[in-house]
Protein backbone atom coordinates (compact mmCIF):
# COMPACT_ATOMS: atom_id res chain seq x y z
CA UNK A 1 0.00 0.00 0.00
CA UNK A 2 1.07 3.49 -0.55
CA UNK A 3 0.71 5.63 2.35
CA UNK A 4 1.79 9.49 3.26
CA UNK A 5 3.13 8.81 6.35
CA UNK A 6 4.12 4.89 7.64
CA UNK A 7 5.23 4.97 11.19
CA UNK A 8 7.88 1.93 12.56
CA UNK A 9 6.53 1.23 15.36
CA UNK A 10 3.07 1.24 17.77
CA UNK A 11 4.67 2.25 21.55
CA UNK A 12 3.35 5.32 22.76
CA UNK A 13 5.36 7.82 20.56
CA UNK A 14 4.26 6.27 17.58
CA UNK A 15 0.67 6.28 18.37
CA UNK A 16 0.31 9.35 19.35
CA UNK A 17 2.39 10.65 16.28
CA UNK A 18 -0.55 8.86 14.71
CA UNK A 19 -3.13 10.13 16.43
CA UNK A 20 -1.56 13.89 16.19
CA UNK A 21 -1.97 13.71 12.59
CA UNK A 22 -5.53 11.89 12.75
CA UNK A 23 -7.56 14.97 11.45
CA UNK A 24 -5.35 16.22 8.60
CA UNK A 25 -6.33 14.26 6.01
CA UNK A 26 -2.68 12.34 5.62
CA UNK A 27 -2.93 8.83 5.19
CA UNK A 28 -1.10 7.23 8.03
CA UNK A 29 0.07 3.72 8.25
CA UNK A 30 1.40 2.23 11.57
CA UNK A 31 2.85 -0.72 11.74
CA UNK A 32 4.07 -2.54 15.32
CA UNK A 33 5.46 -5.94 15.96
CA UNK A 34 3.10 -6.98 18.59
CA UNK A 35 -0.17 -8.24 18.30
CA UNK A 36 -3.16 -6.07 18.27
CA UNK A 37 -4.43 -7.49 21.53
CA UNK A 38 -0.52 -6.23 23.51
CA UNK A 39 -1.77 -3.07 22.43
CA UNK A 40 -5.12 -2.99 23.23
CA UNK A 41 -5.03 -4.83 26.38
CA UNK A 42 -1.01 -3.24 27.28
CA UNK A 43 0.09 -5.34 30.21
CA UNK A 44 1.70 -3.40 33.42
CA UNK A 45 5.13 -3.29 32.92
CA UNK A 46 6.07 -1.57 36.55
CA UNK A 47 6.97 1.80 34.91
CA UNK A 48 5.50 5.07 36.25
CA UNK A 49 5.53 7.95 33.96
CA UNK A 50 6.48 11.13 35.88
CA UNK A 51 5.11 13.62 33.44
CA UNK A 52 5.81 17.39 33.06
CA UNK A 53 2.98 19.94 32.84
CA UNK A 54 3.11 20.51 29.24
CA UNK A 55 2.95 17.05 28.45
CA UNK A 56 -0.16 16.63 30.38
CA UNK A 57 -1.18 19.90 28.27
CA UNK A 58 -0.12 17.88 24.82
CA UNK A 59 -2.19 14.34 26.09
CA UNK A 60 -5.87 16.53 26.66
CA UNK A 61 -5.24 17.62 22.96
CA UNK A 62 -4.74 14.12 22.11
CA UNK A 63 -7.45 12.77 24.27
CA UNK A 64 -5.53 10.44 26.34
CA UNK A 65 -5.33 12.05 29.14
CA UNK A 66 -9.33 12.00 29.35
CA UNK A 67 -9.57 8.15 28.52
CA UNK A 68 -7.33 7.76 31.13
CA UNK A 69 -9.28 9.68 34.10
CA UNK A 70 -12.68 7.96 32.68
CA UNK A 71 -11.69 4.63 33.33
CA UNK A 72 -10.00 6.10 36.93
CA UNK A 73 -9.34 9.40 38.16
CA UNK A 74 -7.00 7.87 40.83
CA UNK A 75 -5.15 6.69 37.76
CA UNK A 76 -3.53 10.53 37.58
CA UNK A 77 -1.20 11.50 40.67
CA UNK A 78 -0.47 14.71 41.15
CA UNK A 79 3.56 15.19 41.55
CA UNK A 80 3.87 18.05 43.95
CA UNK A 81 6.96 18.19 45.04
CA UNK A 82 10.57 16.63 44.56
CA UNK A 83 13.63 16.24 46.22
CA UNK A 84 16.92 14.58 46.26
CA UNK A 85 18.94 13.01 48.55
CA UNK A 86 22.51 11.83 48.79
CA UNK A 87 24.17 9.01 50.54
CA UNK A 88 22.93 8.21 54.90
CA UNK A 89 22.61 12.16 55.10
CA UNK A 90 18.59 13.06 55.93
CA UNK A 91 19.72 16.74 53.90
CA UNK A 92 17.47 17.21 50.67
CA UNK A 93 18.06 19.49 48.05
CA UNK A 94 13.81 20.53 47.65
CA UNK A 95 12.10 21.28 44.34
CA UNK A 96 8.96 22.61 45.38
CA UNK A 97 6.01 23.40 43.18
CA UNK A 98 6.14 27.11 45.01
CA UNK A 99 8.66 27.89 42.90
CA UNK A 100 6.97 27.81 40.17
CA UNK A 101 3.03 29.69 39.56
CA UNK A 102 1.65 25.43 39.53
CA UNK A 103 -0.06 23.79 42.37
CA UNK A 104 2.07 20.49 41.49
CA UNK A 105 5.21 20.07 39.36
CA UNK A 106 3.63 17.79 37.34
CA UNK A 107 1.43 14.21 37.28
CA UNK A 108 2.37 10.81 37.44
CA UNK A 109 0.60 8.04 35.18
CA UNK A 110 1.43 4.50 34.78
CA UNK A 111 2.84 3.56 31.35
CA UNK A 112 0.36 0.79 29.87
CA UNK A 113 -2.60 3.43 30.95
CA UNK A 114 -0.81 5.82 28.37
CA UNK A 115 -0.35 3.04 25.81
CA UNK A 116 -4.20 1.74 26.49
CA UNK A 117 -5.39 5.12 25.92
CA UNK A 118 -3.14 6.17 22.93
CA UNK A 119 -3.92 2.71 21.20
CA UNK A 120 -7.74 3.52 21.73
CA UNK A 121 -7.86 6.73 20.07
CA UNK A 122 -5.71 5.69 17.36
CA UNK A 123 -8.46 2.80 16.92
CA UNK A 124 -11.13 5.14 17.23
CA UNK A 125 -9.87 7.59 14.42
CA UNK A 126 -9.37 4.74 12.41
CA UNK A 127 -12.72 3.63 12.58
CA UNK A 128 -13.80 7.17 11.91
CA UNK A 129 -12.47 7.94 8.76
CA UNK A 130 -10.01 5.00 7.61
CA UNK A 131 -6.97 7.13 6.68
CA UNK A 132 -5.09 5.25 9.32
CA UNK A 133 -4.19 1.91 8.71
CA UNK A 134 -3.40 -0.62 11.46
CA UNK A 135 -0.62 -3.17 10.86
CA UNK A 136 0.13 -5.12 13.72
CA UNK A 137 1.81 -8.76 14.84
CA UNK A 138 4.54 -7.94 12.44
CA UNK A 139 7.73 -5.74 12.29
CA UNK A 140 9.76 -3.97 9.21
CA UNK A 141 12.33 -6.94 8.10
CA UNK A 142 13.96 -4.41 5.54
CA UNK A 143 14.14 -0.63 3.68
CA UNK A 144 14.01 -1.83 0.20
CA UNK A 145 14.92 2.04 -0.95
CA UNK A 146 14.91 5.28 0.53
CA UNK A 147 13.65 8.33 -1.51
CA UNK A 148 14.11 8.05 -5.07
CA UNK A 149 14.20 4.83 -5.72
CA UNK A 150 10.58 4.92 -6.13
CA UNK A 151 10.36 8.19 -8.41
CA UNK A 152 8.04 8.13 -11.46
CA UNK A 153 5.08 6.80 -9.13
CA UNK A 154 1.53 7.90 -8.58
CA UNK A 155 1.13 10.22 -4.96
CA UNK A 156 -0.57 8.07 -2.36
CA UNK A 157 -4.38 7.82 -2.33
CA UNK A 158 -5.78 10.75 -0.93
CA UNK A 159 -2.38 12.98 -0.75
CA UNK A 160 -2.91 15.39 -3.34
CA UNK A 161 -0.37 17.55 -2.46
CA UNK A 162 1.85 16.00 0.05
CA UNK A 163 4.64 15.34 -1.86
CA UNK A 164 3.42 17.31 -5.20
CA UNK A 165 5.55 16.14 -8.50
CA UNK A 166 8.15 14.23 -6.65
CA UNK A 167 6.70 10.51 -6.66
CA UNK A 168 9.62 10.01 -4.40
CA UNK A 169 9.08 7.55 -1.52
CA UNK A 170 10.43 5.11 0.77
CA UNK A 171 9.69 1.78 0.33
CA UNK A 172 9.72 -1.23 3.20
CA UNK A 173 9.32 -4.99 3.59
CA UNK A 174 7.04 -6.44 6.60
CA UNK A 175 7.75 -9.90 7.67
CA UNK A 176 4.57 -11.19 6.24
CA UNK A 177 5.65 -10.34 2.90
CA UNK A 178 3.89 -7.58 1.49
CA UNK A 179 5.97 -4.51 0.97
CA UNK A 180 4.80 -0.63 1.61
CA UNK A 181 6.02 2.71 0.38
CA UNK A 182 5.34 6.27 2.20
CA UNK A 183 6.43 10.17 1.23
CA UNK A 184 7.29 9.87 4.43
CA UNK A 185 8.94 7.27 6.58
CA UNK A 186 8.56 7.48 10.77
CA UNK A 187 10.45 5.36 13.08
CA UNK A 188 9.13 5.07 16.39
CA UNK A 189 10.55 1.76 17.36
CA UNK A 190 12.79 2.20 20.77
CA UNK A 191 15.99 3.50 21.54
CA UNK A 192 17.42 0.94 19.65
CA UNK A 193 15.34 1.34 15.98
CA UNK A 194 15.83 -1.31 13.76
CA UNK A 195 14.81 0.91 10.99
CA UNK A 196 17.19 3.44 12.35
CA UNK A 197 20.24 1.39 11.61
CA UNK A 198 18.26 0.17 8.32
CA UNK A 199 18.83 3.92 7.14
CA UNK A 200 21.81 3.90 8.26
CA UNK A 201 21.61 6.65 10.27
CA UNK A 202 24.02 5.42 13.76
CA UNK A 203 24.15 6.23 17.02
CA UNK A 204 26.39 7.19 20.59
CA UNK A 205 25.89 4.29 23.20
CA UNK A 206 26.16 4.31 26.54
CA UNK A 207 26.04 1.61 28.82
CA UNK A 208 25.26 2.44 32.48
CA UNK A 209 25.92 -0.80 33.47
CA UNK A 210 23.29 -0.84 35.90
CA UNK A 211 19.31 -2.05 35.86
CA UNK A 212 16.27 -0.62 37.68
CA UNK A 213 13.83 -2.64 39.35
CA UNK A 214 10.36 -1.48 39.60
CA UNK A 215 7.21 -2.17 41.26
CA UNK A 216 4.26 -0.44 43.50
CA UNK A 217 4.07 -0.98 46.96
CA UNK A 218 2.21 0.28 49.89
CA UNK A 219 4.29 2.02 52.88
CA UNK A 220 3.20 3.44 56.26
CA UNK A 221 4.44 7.14 56.44
CA UNK A 222 2.67 9.27 54.02
CA UNK A 223 4.25 11.23 50.98
CA UNK A 224 2.42 13.57 50.84
CA UNK A 225 3.14 13.81 46.97
CA UNK A 226 6.79 14.55 47.02
CA UNK A 227 9.12 12.31 44.85
CA UNK A 228 12.30 11.33 45.66
CA UNK A 229 15.67 10.75 44.05
CA UNK A 230 18.07 9.27 46.88
CA UNK A 231 21.70 8.92 45.58
CA UNK A 232 22.67 5.96 48.59
CA UNK A 233 26.08 4.70 48.70
CA UNK A 234 25.63 1.43 47.02
CA UNK A 235 22.31 2.11 45.65
CA UNK A 236 20.28 4.25 44.05
CA UNK A 237 16.55 4.91 45.42
CA UNK A 238 13.82 6.75 43.97
CA UNK A 239 9.99 7.18 45.46
CA UNK A 240 7.13 8.03 42.73
CA UNK A 241 4.52 9.42 44.83
CA UNK A 242 0.61 7.34 43.54
CA UNK A 243 -2.68 8.30 44.90
CA UNK A 244 -3.68 6.49 48.30
CA UNK A 245 -5.62 3.70 46.87
CA UNK A 246 -9.29 4.76 46.83
CA UNK A 247 -10.95 1.33 48.84
CA UNK A 248 -8.09 0.26 51.15
CA UNK A 249 -6.67 4.45 52.13
CA UNK A 250 -3.25 2.68 52.04
CA UNK A 251 -0.37 5.03 50.90
CA UNK A 252 0.98 3.77 47.34
CA UNK A 253 3.71 4.74 45.75
CA UNK A 254 6.16 3.60 42.40
CA UNK A 255 9.81 2.24 44.19
CA UNK A 256 12.73 2.49 41.54
CA UNK A 257 16.06 0.79 42.74
CA UNK A 258 18.94 0.60 40.68
CA UNK A 259 21.84 -1.78 41.17
CA UNK A 260 24.58 -3.82 39.01
CA UNK A 261 21.99 -6.20 37.13
CA UNK A 262 23.84 -9.65 39.49
CA UNK A 263 22.34 -7.64 42.85
CA UNK A 264 19.16 -7.15 40.98
CA UNK A 265 18.18 -10.44 39.74
CA UNK A 266 17.77 -12.48 43.32
CA UNK A 267 15.10 -9.31 44.01
CA UNK A 268 13.01 -10.55 40.81
CA UNK A 269 12.28 -13.71 42.46
CA UNK A 270 12.56 -13.63 46.54
CA UNK A 271 9.79 -13.91 48.13
CA UNK A 272 7.01 -11.20 48.26
CA UNK A 273 7.14 -10.98 52.15
CA UNK A 274 11.13 -11.10 52.43
CA UNK A 275 11.03 -8.56 49.45
CA UNK A 276 9.29 -6.01 51.72
CA UNK A 277 11.30 -6.34 54.42
CA UNK A 278 14.32 -6.18 52.07
CA UNK A 279 13.23 -2.76 50.50
CA UNK A 280 12.00 -0.97 54.13
CA UNK A 281 15.26 -2.06 55.00
CA UNK A 282 16.92 0.11 51.82
CA UNK A 283 14.68 2.45 52.04
CA UNK A 284 16.29 3.22 55.63
CA UNK A 285 12.84 2.52 57.30
CA UNK A 286 12.04 5.98 56.53
CA UNK A 287 8.90 4.30 54.40
CA UNK A 288 8.05 2.51 57.53
CA UNK A 289 7.13 -0.93 56.59
CA UNK A 290 6.83 -1.70 52.86
CA UNK A 291 4.55 -4.26 50.51
CA UNK A 292 4.71 -4.87 46.98
CA UNK A 293 1.45 -4.85 45.48
CA UNK A 294 2.73 -5.35 41.61
CA UNK A 295 4.51 -7.51 39.36
CA UNK A 296 8.46 -6.89 39.62
CA UNK A 297 9.98 -5.73 36.15
CA UNK A 298 13.89 -4.32 35.37
CA UNK A 299 15.51 -2.48 32.82
CA UNK A 300 18.84 -2.31 32.01
CA UNK A 301 20.30 1.36 32.07
CA UNK A 302 21.31 2.32 28.38
CA UNK A 303 21.29 5.68 26.91
CA UNK A 304 21.19 6.33 23.27
CA UNK A 305 21.82 9.48 21.67
CA UNK A 306 21.74 9.01 17.72
CA UNK A 307 24.23 10.69 15.19
CA UNK A 308 21.18 12.31 13.09
CA UNK A 309 16.98 12.37 13.54
CA UNK A 310 16.79 12.90 10.19
CA UNK A 311 17.92 11.35 6.53
CA UNK A 312 16.36 10.92 2.99
CA UNK A 313 11.97 10.95 3.57
CA UNK A 314 12.79 10.09 7.37
CA UNK A 315 12.51 10.85 10.57
CA UNK A 316 13.06 9.44 14.34
CA UNK A 317 10.69 10.22 17.16
CA UNK A 318 10.26 9.29 20.64
CA UNK A 319 13.00 7.09 22.31
CA UNK A 320 14.36 6.57 18.59
CA UNK A 321 15.00 10.19 18.76
CA UNK A 322 16.96 10.41 21.89
CA UNK A 323 16.80 7.19 24.37
CA UNK A 324 17.62 8.96 27.90
CA UNK A 325 18.47 7.84 31.15
CA UNK A 326 15.11 7.64 33.51
CA UNK A 327 16.93 9.01 36.63
CA UNK A 328 15.46 12.67 35.65
CA UNK A 329 12.24 11.46 33.96
CA UNK A 330 12.00 12.85 30.52
CA UNK A 331 12.22 10.02 27.74
CA UNK A 332 8.31 9.85 27.42
CA UNK A 333 8.31 13.94 28.17
CA UNK A 334 11.09 14.08 25.05
CA UNK A 335 8.68 11.77 23.14
CA UNK A 336 5.65 13.41 23.04
CA UNK A 337 7.71 17.01 22.29
CA UNK A 338 9.37 14.85 19.10
CA UNK A 339 5.70 14.05 18.14
CA UNK A 340 4.91 17.65 18.42
CA UNK A 341 7.38 19.30 17.05
CA UNK A 342 7.13 17.04 13.80
CA UNK A 343 3.54 16.83 14.11
CA UNK A 344 3.54 20.95 13.87
CA UNK A 345 6.14 20.61 10.71
CA UNK A 346 4.09 18.02 8.90
CA UNK A 347 0.65 19.83 9.76
CA UNK A 348 1.77 22.87 8.15
CA UNK A 349 3.61 21.60 4.98
CA UNK A 350 0.42 19.85 4.38
CA UNK A 351 -2.19 22.50 4.56
CA UNK A 352 -0.17 25.01 2.25
CA UNK A 353 0.52 21.77 -0.37
CA UNK A 354 4.08 21.64 0.34
CA UNK A 355 6.33 17.98 0.56
CA UNK A 356 5.95 16.55 3.54
CA UNK A 357 9.50 14.92 2.99
CA UNK A 358 11.31 17.62 2.06
CA UNK A 359 14.60 18.12 3.28
CA UNK A 360 14.37 21.55 4.75
CA UNK A 361 11.19 20.60 6.54
CA UNK A 362 13.28 17.21 7.95
CA UNK A 363 16.23 19.51 8.60
CA UNK A 364 14.04 21.97 10.79
CA UNK A 365 12.31 18.97 12.85
CA UNK A 366 15.84 18.08 13.16
CA UNK A 367 17.62 21.02 14.49
CA UNK A 368 14.62 22.14 17.16
CA UNK A 369 14.71 18.25 18.46
CA UNK A 370 18.16 18.55 19.25
CA UNK A 371 18.19 21.49 20.02
CA UNK A 372 15.49 21.03 22.72
CA UNK A 373 17.27 17.68 24.04
CA UNK A 374 20.80 17.34 23.41
CA UNK A 375 21.85 19.79 26.77
CA UNK A 376 19.20 17.45 29.18
CA UNK A 377 20.65 14.37 27.82
CA UNK A 378 24.41 15.41 28.79
CA UNK A 379 23.54 16.47 31.94
CA UNK A 380 21.59 13.39 32.48
CA UNK A 381 24.67 11.43 31.84
CA UNK A 382 26.81 13.48 34.14
CA UNK A 383 24.25 13.12 37.22
CA UNK A 384 24.04 9.25 36.46
CA UNK A 385 27.68 8.99 36.26
CA UNK A 386 28.89 11.65 39.14
CA UNK A 387 25.87 9.76 41.33
CA UNK A 388 26.92 6.77 41.05
CA UNK A 389 30.45 7.11 41.84
CA UNK A 390 31.61 6.23 45.51
CA UNK A 391 35.38 7.25 45.54
CA UNK A 392 36.06 10.13 48.40
CA UNK A 393 36.28 12.69 46.67
CA UNK A 394 33.66 11.91 44.25
CA UNK A 395 31.30 11.65 47.59
CA UNK A 396 32.65 15.04 48.51
CA UNK A 397 31.49 16.28 45.21
CA UNK A 398 28.14 15.06 45.71
CA UNK A 399 27.22 16.34 49.00
CA UNK A 400 28.89 19.84 48.08
CA UNK A 401 26.58 20.12 44.86
CA UNK A 402 23.63 19.15 46.72
CA UNK A 403 23.98 22.26 49.36
CA UNK A 404 25.13 24.12 46.69
CA UNK A 405 21.73 23.82 44.80
CA UNK A 406 19.37 24.13 48.05
CA UNK A 407 20.87 27.47 48.33
CA UNK A 408 20.67 28.86 45.29
CA UNK A 409 17.58 29.86 44.49
CA UNK A 410 17.68 30.47 40.81
CA UNK A 411 18.85 26.76 39.77
CA UNK A 412 16.02 25.33 41.77
CA UNK A 413 13.61 27.64 40.01
CA UNK A 414 15.70 25.94 36.49
CA UNK A 415 15.01 22.44 37.84
CA UNK A 416 11.46 23.53 38.46
CA UNK A 417 10.84 24.36 35.50
CA UNK A 418 12.39 21.74 33.25
CA UNK A 419 10.09 19.37 35.47
CA UNK A 420 7.18 21.19 34.53
CA UNK A 421 8.40 21.35 31.21
CA UNK A 422 8.14 25.48 30.84
CA UNK A 423 11.78 25.68 29.60
C1 LIG B 1 12.11 2.20 34.27
C2 LIG B 1 11.72 3.34 33.38
C3 LIG B 1 11.14 4.46 33.91
C4 LIG B 1 10.78 5.53 33.08
N1 LIG B 1 10.25 6.65 33.65
C5 LIG B 1 9.95 7.71 32.87
C6 LIG B 1 9.41 8.90 33.44
O1 LIG B 1 9.22 8.99 34.65
N2 LIG B 1 9.12 9.94 32.61
C7 LIG B 1 9.32 9.88 31.27
O2 LIG B 1 9.02 10.84 30.56
N3 LIG B 1 9.81 8.75 30.70
C8 LIG B 1 10.14 7.69 31.47
N4 LIG B 1 10.64 6.54 30.89
C9 LIG B 1 10.84 6.51 29.43
C10 LIG B 1 9.60 6.06 28.66
O3 LIG B 1 9.11 4.84 29.18
C11 LIG B 1 9.98 5.93 27.19
O4 LIG B 1 10.55 7.13 26.76
C12 LIG B 1 8.80 5.60 26.28
O5 LIG B 1 8.13 4.44 26.68
C13 LIG B 1 9.30 5.41 24.85
O6 LIG B 1 8.22 5.25 23.98
P1 LIG B 1 8.48 4.91 22.44
O7 LIG B 1 7.16 4.76 21.82
O8 LIG B 1 9.44 5.88 21.85
O9 LIG B 1 9.29 3.53 22.44
P2 LIG B 1 8.87 2.09 22.98
O10 LIG B 1 7.99 2.19 24.17
O11 LIG B 1 10.16 1.35 23.12
O12 LIG B 1 7.99 1.47 21.81
C14 LIG B 1 8.57 1.03 20.60
C15 LIG B 1 7.58 0.15 19.85
O13 LIG B 1 8.14 -0.21 18.60
C16 LIG B 1 7.88 -1.59 18.37
N5 LIG B 1 8.90 -2.09 17.40
C17 LIG B 1 10.20 -2.32 17.62
N6 LIG B 1 10.80 -2.74 16.50
C18 LIG B 1 9.85 -2.78 15.53
C19 LIG B 1 9.85 -3.12 14.15
N7 LIG B 1 10.96 -3.52 13.50
N8 LIG B 1 8.69 -3.04 13.45
C20 LIG B 1 7.55 -2.65 14.08
N9 LIG B 1 7.49 -2.32 15.39
C21 LIG B 1 8.63 -2.37 16.11
C22 LIG B 1 7.95 -2.21 19.75
O14 LIG B 1 7.27 -3.45 19.83
C23 LIG B 1 7.26 -1.13 20.60
O15 LIG B 1 5.86 -1.30 20.66
C24 LIG B 1 11.02 5.47 31.69
C25 LIG B 1 11.61 4.32 31.15
C26 LIG B 1 11.97 3.27 31.98
C27 LIG B 1 12.62 2.06 31.37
Amino acid sequence: MDFDLLISGAGPAGLCLARALADTGLTIGLVEQQPREALENAAFDGREIAMTQRSASLMRELGLWQRIHDTDPAALSPLRDAKVLNGASPFSMMIGHTLTNRSELGWLVSNHLIRRAAFAEVDAAAKAHGRITLMTGQPITRVLSQGAAAAGSAPAAGSAGSAAGTGDMTEVLLADGTTHRARLLVAADSRFSPTRRAMGVGASIHDFGRTMLVCQMTHEVPHNHVAWEWFDYGQTLALLPMNDDPVTGEHRASTVLTLPHQRIEPLLTMDEEAFGEEMSRRYHGRLGKMKLTSTRHNYPLVGVMPHRLVARRFACVGDAAVGMHPVTAHGFNFGLLSVNTLADELRLAHASGKDIGSPDLLARYERRHMLATRPLYEVTRLIATLYTTEAAPAKLLRNAALHLGQRFTPFRKLVAASLTGSL
